[in-house]
């Protein structure tokens, strides 16, 4: 008995579209979820605007992957979940056999499992991410804050693999919302944060996170000096973390942070993108280069485990709300960087 639903669908570049799909019904092993708050994200405005994503989905495709909501059909075999429970359905699971799941790097599986549909009323979880990276919400976590989990997930992940300890320096360049998550994370992890930002609302978010400095990039002459003055002796930073995605950003983090340090590339640009680094300061500064994409299921629990933490501020990273007819309109505002942080979608 299969009806129908309101589903954003993407087309392409800048072609998403809210239309009337089929309800699906869950197969062997899968659950069907009630999507109560789906978050924009800016993985799904990037993919809007470049019209794919290379690893994420292929058009046409049901789009956003950042929910929560409440689990409406089991299928045959499922006990973990039962209908009723609120859950997290993560965007993806590995397979746990390839060489790189056997290697402690989930996040890199060559068969990751994604799944894409959070903007639409129901969501089918396939059964590997029924199995694997499907999180129960604790009872006093509203669904919203429940969705930051994917997001979190992934800057937690950076944070661990920058090797961050309570009381170093941390330089972080952007602050969408990735930035000003690392910002939040790190800062409640201890780490002293210099926050690199652009707009005069970043200013304030950064601050309200947990930021011991902000750097405003329009109001300096130079930002890499405005940090280095921030830190003992202008040595730089001991960690430096890139999330705008910019090819001048990713040189700023290198040369932001002091001898011996490490950068982590954290943002994600587009394909193609290329950079110029000195090599010659690379090499007798002894700079550690790193980047971080994806999260493992280890860390996305630990990251829905922090946002029960009453000491994470989930409600500072959503700062609106609206229906789901209306995410065209959502995403072209987010184009043109309005204040947003993250929109909760309600389908
Ligand atoms: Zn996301
Ligand atoms: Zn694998």
């Amino acid at each position: 008995m299969a009806t129908g639903m309101q589903a954003a669908v993407l087309y392409g570049k800048e072609d998403v579209r809210i239309e009337d799909v089929e309800r699906p019904l869950p197969r062997a092993g899968e659950i069907v979820v009630r999507v109560n708050a789906a978050l924009t994200c800016g993985t799904d405005l990037k993919t809007y605007r470049r019209g794919y994503h290379a690893k994420m989905l292929n058009m046409p495709a049901l789009f956003g992957h950042e929910l929560a909501g409440v689990v409406a059909a089991v299928g045959e075999g499922v006990s973990a979940f039962r209908p009723g429970t609120r859950v997290v359905a993560l965007n993806s699971a590995p397979c746990d056999r390839c060489y790189w799941c056997q290697h402690g790097q989930q996040n890199l599986c060559e068969d990751l499992l994604f799944n894409n549909g959070a903007y639409a009323e129901w969501i089918r979880v396939p059964a590997r991410i029924v199995e694997k990276n499907t999180l129960e919400i604790p009872p006093h976590v509203t669904d919203e804050h429940a969705a930051l989990t994917e997001p979190l997930a992934c800057v937690l992940r950076g944070l661990e693999e920058s090797r961050a300890q309570r009381g170093d320096t941390m330089a972080v360049i952007g602050a969408g919302p990735i930035g000003l998550l690392m910002i939040h994370a790190a800062a409640l992890a201890g780490v002293q944060v210099i926050a690199v930002v652009k707009h005069d609302q970043q200013v304030s978010a950064a601050r309200r996170l947990g930021a011991q400095h902000v750097v405003q990039m329009i109001k300096v002459k130079d930002a890499i000096a405005a940090v280095r003055a921030l830190t003992p002796d202008r040595r730089g930073v001991d960690i430096a973390i890139e999330a705008v995605a910019l090819p001048l950003t990713w040189q700023w983090a290198v040369d932001m942070v002091r001898r011996g340090g490490l950068v982590n590339f954290f943002g994600g640009p587009a394909k193609g993108t290329r950079v110029d680094l000195d090599t010659n300061h690379l090499h007798y500064n002894d700079i550690e280069l790193k980047a971080s994409f994806h999260h493992t299921p280890a860390v996305c629990r630990r990251a829905l485990a922090l946002i029960a933490n009453p000491k994470f501020e989930a409600d500072a990273f959503i700062t609106g709300h609206a229906p789901l007819r209306d995410l065209v309109s959502v995403f072209q505002a987010m184009m043109r960087r309005t204040n947003e942080i993250k929109t909760v979608i309600l389908p």
